[in-house]
């Protein structure tokens, strides 16, 4: 017999359904997230109902949700934010279009990063989706504690501005071309936050796309923070399929390379490729000629040398699968994995409660320390274009609503003016 996911609800399924959520009910008083905890988690519900829908039915409330807070987000006239309003200090990273610079609020006195984009730049190389992506991304109000947060957006005639969170512990990138390598446990902690933070966007269906050490932070207190949505891909459910290209070479998914549809599966192959970059100081399948290493993610045999531990090796081959069908996280996501053995030690709680230490702190000594920023951006001049002598507005129509104040920011500014 063929089990079909959409088989009709029978009246005695039914019934068991009715009883178990009245006994839940009863039994305790449980929020709709509880339920659809224990939904998840029961076998035997698992069996009468397709979970999926349900949760896809949540995701799709909790859009609807959020699209109605970000209108209002936006409703709270943002426009009033001008370049003027920020000093701007130092360079401290570059993007494909523009700087990102360290600025402090004039008023308020806030350190932030602020990522300036040029909008010719932008509109040359066919970009506003990728950049309103961005925005509506991080528009999305997302709160996670290993992801970089929005304060505000705004534009001008000739650039878009984001105001994000100063993260000054350095790039990922940075520590790790400083060490070579580092060891399993350190591995362990900065995939495991990566993980969750990967896990918890696949949840609001948006697709990273992008993890690479350069977009992987670390803050003041050594724990992970993901920056850059440019490429993220929003409305992609967890089986579903994305056409567009677009990444970074090493960290690029054979299905992503060959222009075959593909799934959130590819962010846990970018996560493989940066795992196996901290533990063996390289990336996966490298060489220094693009088209080879192209032909080697395709189809080179993966080399794992000696030096790391069976764990370690079971969770690089099960992330850099090329079949995604196989590939670890592509059927269950994040779920499967919390449940690998190199993960073993992680309390998943405490991790995301940032309880668990990190096994490095960066020496910094405050909010606007630089130390950890390489120097190849920090001396370079702040450019003077950025406080483009203007008052806000200038919405540009390839960029219509691009302008935005977080909403605890928005009470802070009242208070202030
Ligand atoms: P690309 O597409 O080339 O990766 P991008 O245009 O998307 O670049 P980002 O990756 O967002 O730009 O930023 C460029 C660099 O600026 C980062 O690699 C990082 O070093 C630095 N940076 C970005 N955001 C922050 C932040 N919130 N705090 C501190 N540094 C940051
Ligand atoms: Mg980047």
């Amino acid at each position: 017999m063929t089990v079909t996911q959409d088989r009709p609800m029978t009246y005695s399924k039914m019934r068991g359904l009715v009883s178990f959520f009245s006994a839940l009910l009863k039994g305790k008083k449980v929020g709709l997230s509880d339920l659809l905890h224990k939904l998840v988690s029961s076998q035997q519900l698992c069996q009468h109902l397709d979970t999926q829908k349900i949760l896809r039915r949540q995701s799709k409330l909790r859009k609807e949700k959020d699209e109605k807070s970000s209108v209002s987000s936006v409703n709270t006239e943002t426009s009033q934010m001008k370049p003027s309003d920020f000093d701007y200090l130092k360079v401290i990273g570059r993007g494909s279009f523009g700087k990102v610079l360290l600025a402090r609020h004039r008023k308020q006195g806030g350190y932030y990063a602020v990522k300036v984009l040029q909008k010719h730049m932008i509109v040359k190389r066919k970009e506003q989706r990728h950049v309103m992506v961005e925005r509506s991304v991080l528009l999305k109000g997302l709160q996670h504690p290993f992801l970089v947060g929005l304060h505000f957006s705004f534009q001008t005639p000739n650039t878009l501005y984001f105001v994000l969170d100063y993260v000054n512990g350095g790039e990922l990138f940075y520590h790790l071309q400083r060490d070579g390598s580092f060891p399993e446990p350190r591995s362990a902690f900065y995939a495991a936050e990566m993980a969750m933070a990967l896990g918890y966007l696949h949840s609001l269906d948006i697709v990273y796309r992008d993890l690479k050490p350069e977009n992987i932070l670390l803050d003041s207190g050594g724990h992970v923070m993901l920056t850059d949505f440019g490429l993220c891909k929003e409305g992609v459910a967890i089986g579903g399929i994305m056409h567009t290209f677009c990444g970074t070479p090493e960290y690029l998914a054979p299905e992503v390379l060959q222009g075959h549809t593909y799934s959130p599966a590819v962010d846990w192959w970018g996560l493989g490729a940066v795992l196996f970059e901290m533990l063996y100081g390289l990336p996966p399948f490298y060489n220094c000629i693009k088209a080879e290493m192209f032909k080697n993610i395709l189809h080179a045999p993966l080399q794992l040398r000696g030096g790391v531990s069976q764990a370690a090796r079971s969770l690089l081959e099960g992330l850099l699968e090329r079949d995604v069908s196989k590939r670890l996280g592509g059927s269950w996501d994040f779920v499967e994995l919390q449940e690998h053995s190199f993960f073993a030690s992680i309390n998943w709680d405490d991790l995301l409660a940032r309880k668990v230490k990190p096994p490095f702190i960066p020496k910094v000594t405050g909010p606007c320390d630089i130390s950890h920023i390489d120097p190849e951006f920090t001396l370079q001049p702040v450019p003077a274009s950025v406080n483009e002598r203007c008052q806000a507005g200038g919405v540009s129509e390839a960029f219509p609503g691009f302008s935005f104040m977080n909403p605890t920011e928005y009470m802070a500014a009242q208070l202030v003016s």
